[in-house]
């Protein structure tokens, strides 16, 4: 039931004595901020007080005063469930669903859509392809591999940590200053960079890093564009402002001229994304940025109870580099703050999946309960002790759906058909199910990809005609290729989720998991039809596999009443009634290796991490740890987390679990133990994606790269050709021949010892 822009206008209702509906129940700082509409404004606002409100209020307001059009309004936001929520407040406020917010989303969504814009002002096509970090690394793997460098002593995983790094400082390759480079194979880093950056190029990718990088350099080259889109934004609205990185920074700062009609929202006690990238700076230095800009603070409260916030309030306090902000409410008194001792965590999911239990049986909604966790391995337990009970639950955050096993191969398949040059996607997949392409064909395919310059796919369907591949590989291939084709041109005809279905049918994927007698064969089956009911929503194959490269987010189902279990990074800006905040002991939380690497900064950026944990409580907050925790299959003794020492005494209540715990008075008293060494007990989104991937069947191993430095070269005679009837060639396998048709780098030779084969010119050398 969507409208237009100006029906929703024209049907919302009429301003009441001159001042729009929407305004109404807002505080006088609000206000203000919601109707300086002109000129920078930065909101720089504790937890809780209405940043998002404003920001979304305001938003509506630029609507609804006709001050812009939908599409003249950049709006960015910290997810892309963030994105579509602000949608629909937005149209609630004024009634009607608002349409053609075509610039309202994340930093990534709204970069890719530019960046496939102007596509070739980047050197690549519109449809380049966005790859996930998974494919990030195995692509550095095989740059590292190309520079002859020892994987073991280089650890790629190290060069990729550093060149997202590069890029979130908004360096490109020729930018990395000297000492930065000698982050990694004694000073090799940029040019690795560079030839990392060269094989995106040449693959037709971007990643994440891209989105916004590449988008900087267009706007920086090119001023007419630069140009159209200054006068297409005329507002500019962020969320979150405290974790944008450099990058983001200087992206928003080039659109905001001359205009400089920017709006920030942000808290420098929420910056939790240092990790990333983020530099808590830029939200400081707003008005150096922005002169004249207008700086309003808020400091009411109207999420929490005066115990949640004084818990949260007293926990921050202990950090030291922070701009002090007072946060006062006048929510009426509720319980205690409760901090739960359990023996271990499988106590600590029985425990908590009671509580939900009497919950439910009060009438309370699981769905305005959440688990937040540190890390993302603590969700297994809770996951499992609510299968077991049966209570309803959803998984938010991460990419988990779309990073499982049978999804990541069902969307390779899709990515070959909509983009055929997709090499890593088509070397995910070409041997899956097994038809016989084994490494050795595999190999041959790349020699020959690279010796004429075209992609995988290509190769492989050249010589799979050819009779450089004899057997079931070159069958195989065959039939592979011919599906494609086949797919690719149903492209056109065939809904997208039907084309899903008969690509995974015809490929032999679907039989594949059906044959596969193991236990979890069935849920993969399930998982595959969840993703083509997943496709349903979108325009095309290209638009939807566009959204999944960018969600971060699991899409589940929404509906029904389900606790939610995330990531306490996941949770920014969310609110729930009761909130539970497991796994407070030292060395998870705060993490070990956050404190390892980052020493006070990493132990404070941690404690911003459990003022957002606590600051997602409206009514009720439970903090538990416990005393015996298994971490990489080894169980270890655990303190509780100093966290809980810093809580202010008045706002707390201690409770024991029915294992016992180990006291968890005692261990409050015990203040401020010293750095506890189980240094393996930490964990951190990006080493956790990293841990996946490690997992057994979450990566094929790839074939070995041969001829590694061919990837590096220049191709001169990129198809190979030249050769005619007639001519004396010489070819690895089948010795020497002479030309008897060629049809560009098609030939047909006949052998003196072999008879007459179909070759490719590519193997073929002057005889
Ligand atoms: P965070 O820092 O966690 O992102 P925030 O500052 O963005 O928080 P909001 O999410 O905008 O805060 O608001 C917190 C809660 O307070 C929401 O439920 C919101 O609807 C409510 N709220 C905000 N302002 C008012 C107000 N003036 N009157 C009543 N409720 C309000
Ligand atoms: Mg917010």
């Amino acid at each position: 039931m969507s409208q237009s822009f100006e029906d929703a206008l024209s049907e919302a209702a009429a301003p009441v004595a001159g001042e729009p509906p929407y305004l109404a129940g807002l505080n006088p700082e609000q206000r203000e901020a919601v109707l300086a509409s002109d000129g920078p404004v930065l909101v720089l606002a504790g937890a809780g007080t209405g940043k998002t409100r404003v920001l979304t209020t305001r938003l509506a307001h630029l609507l609804y005063s006709r001050r812009a059009y939908p599409g003249q309004i950049l709006a960015v936001t910290f997810t892309n469930k963030a994105a579509r929520e602000m949608k629909e407040r937005i149209g609630l406020l004024i009634g009607g669903v608002v349409e053609g917010m075509q610039w309202l989303g994340t930093f990534h969504s709204i970069g890719a859509r530019m960046l496939r814009r102007h596509a070739e002002l980047a050197g690549l096509k519109s449809n380049f392809t966005i790859l996930d970090a998974d494919d990030q690394l195995r692509l550095i793997k095989q740059v590292v591999a190309a520079a002859d460098l020892d994987e073991k002593r280089h650890p790629p995983r190290q060069l990729a940590a550093l060149i997202d790094r590069w890029k979130n400082r908004g360096w490109l390759p020729a930018d990395v200053p000297n000492g930065e480079t000698y982050g990694y194979a004694a000073g090799k880093g940029a040019i690795l960079y560079a030839a990392y950056q060269q094989r995106l190029a040449e693959l037709n990718a971007a990643d994440f890093g891209d989105l916004l990088l590449s988008t900087i350099k267009v706007l920086r080259e090119n001023p007419d564009v630069l140009e159209e889109y200054r006068r297409r934004f005329v507002y500019i609205l962020v969320d979150e402002y405290q974790d944008t990185n450099v990058a983001q920074h200087q992206w928003l700062k080039l659109l905001a001229a001359p205009r400089h009609n920017i709006c920030c929202v942000g808290d420098d006690d929420q910056s939790i994304y240092g990790w990333r990238g983020a530099e808590v700076d830029n939200i400081l230095s707003f008005e150096r940025d922005y002169p004249g800009a207008k700086v309003i603070r808020l400091e009411q409260n109207y999420r929490s109870t005066p115990e949640i916030l004084s818990a949260a309030s007293g926990l921050i306090k202990e950090n030291r580099s922070r701009h002090g902000k007072t946060l006062h409410t006048k929510a009426a008194s509720g319980s205690p703050v409760a901090v739960l001792s359990v023996w271990d965590a499988e106590e600590e999911a029985r425990q908590i999946a009671d509580e939900l239990e009497a919950m439910q049986k009060r009438g309370e909604r699981l769905a305005s309960a959440a688990i937040l966790v540190r890390a993302s391995h603590q969700m297994r337990e809770f996951e499992e002790r609510f299968v077991a009970v049966g209570l309803p639950y959803r998984v938010i955050g991460g990419p988990r759906f779309y990073e499982r096993q049978e999804i990541r191969d069902a969307l390779a398949y899709l990515r070959v058909v909509a983009q055929g040059d997709d090499d890593l996607a088509f070397e995910r997949i070409v041997n899956k199910p097994k038809r016989g392409i084994g490494d050795k064909a595999m190999q041959d395919v790349q020699v020959a990809a690279r010796r004429m310059g075209v992609s995988l796919s290509v190769a492989a369907r050249r010589l799979s005609e050819s009779d450089e591949m004899t057997g079931k590989a070159r069958t195989s291939l065959r039939q592979l290729m011919d599906g494609f084709d086949r797919w690719r041109a149903a492209m056109t005809s065939l809904p997208h989720p039907d084309l899903a279905t008969l690509v995974l049918e015809e490929s032999g994927y679907v039989e594949m998991w059906q044959a596969d007698k193991s236990v979890e064969a069935e849920g993969r089956l399930e998982n595959l039809k969840e993703l083509i009911r997943s496709m349903d929503g979108f325009e095309n194959l290209t638009g939807f596999l566009e959204h999944v490269s960018l969600v971060m987010e699991a899409e589940q189902n929404e509906t029904g009443d389900k606790v939610s279990i995330m990531t306490l990074h996941g949770a920014k800006g969310l609110e729930f009634d009761t909130v539970f905040l497991p796994g407070w002991e030292e060395g998870l939380f705060p993490s070990q290796r956050s404190m390892d690497e980052n020493g006070l900064a990493g132990l404070e950026e941690e404690r911003r991490l459990a003022y957002v944990g606590l600051t997602r409580g409206k009514k009720r907050v439970q903090i538990s740890h416990a005393a015996n925790r298994r971490t990489h299959g080894l169980w270890q003794s655990a303190l509780p987390s100093r966290f809980i020492s810093e809580l202010p005494p008045g706002a707390v209540e201690l409770k024991e679990g029915v294992g016992g715990g180990f006291g968890g008075r005692a261990a409050f008293a015990e203040n401020r133990w010293s750095q506890s060494d189980f240094s393996s007990a930490y964990d951190s989104p990006g080493w956790r994606r990293a841990q996946a991937q490690v997992q057994p069947g979450g990566l094929r191993p790839r074939p070995p790269v041969i001829e590694a430095q061919a990837t590096l070269v220049a191709h001169s005679d990129p198809e190979g050709a030249g050769f005619a009837r007639g001519d004396l060639v010489r070819h690895a396998k089948f010795g020497q021949g002479r030309v008897v048709h060629a049809d560009g780098n098609k030939l047909t030779v006949k052998f003196d010892a072999a008879g007459e084969k179909k070759v490719i010119a590519a193997f073929l050398s002057r005889g």
